[in-house]
């Protein structure tokens, strides 16, 4: 895990700007993009540009870029004036994960439930 872009990857063909996709902020380290399937209001995806699996992977390989994964998904919802909203990472296809290079969703403006099922 050291972060290299994965040829097969299509959020390191999103970060390299190969694909293209609603990008709502940018960082040296980080891209926060629209999903393509909200689940709500506000829903953006805040990768870290280079490739880890999942959350965890992203955390013990590389914790100050899983830091700057969380203040950009904070920065998002400040943009996006939410007062309540939730920061997700499925990890594992049991918990939901679909594509294999971490990402927070940052899900707000309507009313959540918890749990959430
Ligand atoms: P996961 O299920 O892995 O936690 O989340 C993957 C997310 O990526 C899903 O919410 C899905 O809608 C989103 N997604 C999948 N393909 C694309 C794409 O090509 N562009 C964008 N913007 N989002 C995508
Ligand atoms: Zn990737």
């Amino acid at each position: 895990a050291d972060g290299a872009p994965q040829d097969d990857c299509l959020f390191c063909k999103i970060a390299a700007g190969q694909i293209p996709a609603t990008i709502v902020r940018e960082t040296e380290t980080t891209v926060a993009f629209r999903d393509i399937n909200p689940q709500a209001p506000t829903h953006v995806l805040v990768i870290p540009k280079a490739h880890y699996r999942d959350a965890a992977e992203l955390a013990t390989a590389a914790p100050t870029l899983a830091a700057d994964v969380l203040r950009e998904s904070q920065a998002v919802a400040d943009e996006d004036k939410l007062e309540s909203y939730r920061v997700v990472f499925n990890t594992g296809s049991g918990a939901g994960q679909t594509v294999w290079h971490a990402h927070a969703h940052v899900l707000g403006g309507r009313g959540m439930q918890w749990p959430p099922g």
